[in-house]
């Protein structure tokens, strides 16, 4: 009984390795999802600011070619001014050619801010991109962590089902059936360790004679509280 005790005992360790495993393998899909999030964010942040300088050049640029039909006209008016007979008409032209002047020189001033806004983009621009590069890169390792621990982990799992096997085939049938049943009941723990005393499964008291009983490790011993299979790993753990 004693023998059969202690590989039940690896048996329940290494289920215990197979669930934080299984637990681990699930949360996979949502580490994976997070860090796709988190790229896309990044790169929709840069595409924003990208498509901003954008408009502003196609700003600029509209600007630009109305200040040039703008000067077209001034030089044409500029032309025509010999043909000015009177005094009055000569007045009328100036001032018009003034006007437009002076609504280019307006207008060279918001091409001028315009220009000034676009460099100071485009100085944010460059700076994010190089904050989301390494945003992008620690993305990235992140992800590549995750798979090498995934390769690692289905390794282990793998190895570990091997070993539960062969385990369970030296442990009486009996014996493993009722190990499974428990487990299936008692979340994942069919057997337990006293300690103290107490059981670690339920935490409550095991009496006095039956804890005697369990110390000897040669006998089937169930708590009476929690039902889970006890068993006693005290001295090894004092020595
Ligand atoms: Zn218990």
């Amino acid at each position: 009984m004693k023998d059969q005790l202690e590989l039940l005992w690896e048996l329940q360790k290494i289920d215990l390795g197979l669930k934080s495993i299984k637990d681990e393998k699930d949360r996979y899909p949502k580490e994976m999802k997070k860090l796709d999030e988190r790229q896309k964010v990044e790169n929709e942040r840069i595409q924003k600011e990208k498509e901003k300088v954008e408009s502003l050049e196609k700003m600029r640029r509209q600007k630009e070619g109305q200040l040039s039909l703008e000067q077209e006209k001034i030089k044409r008016s500029e032309g025509r001014m010999s043909e000015v007979k009177t005094n009055k008409e000569y007045q009328a032209f100036l001032s018009e050619i003034e006007a437009i002047k002076e609504a280019n020189s307006r207008m060279e001033e918001e091409i001028l801010q315009v220009m000034g806004e676009i460099e100071d983009l485009k100085k944010d621009l460059s700076k994010r991109e190089k904050d989301a590069g390494i945003t992008l890169e620690k993305v990235e390792a992140e992800r590549k962590e995750l798979q090498e621990k995934m390769v690692r982990d289905e390794k282990v799992w793998s190895e570990q089902m091997e070993r539960r096997k062969t385990l369970s085939q030296q442990i009486e049938s009996k014996l493993v059936k009722l190990y499974d049943t428990l487990k299936e009941k008692r979340h994942g723990v069919g057997v337990v360790a006293v300690k103290q005393e107490t059981c670690q499964g339920c935490f409550v008291n095991v009496p006095p004679q039956l804890f005697i009983e369990v110390q000897k490790n040669n006998a089937l011993v169930r708590c009476p509280h929690c039902n889970r299979i006890l068993f006693w790993e005290g001295d090894r753990n004092s020595k």
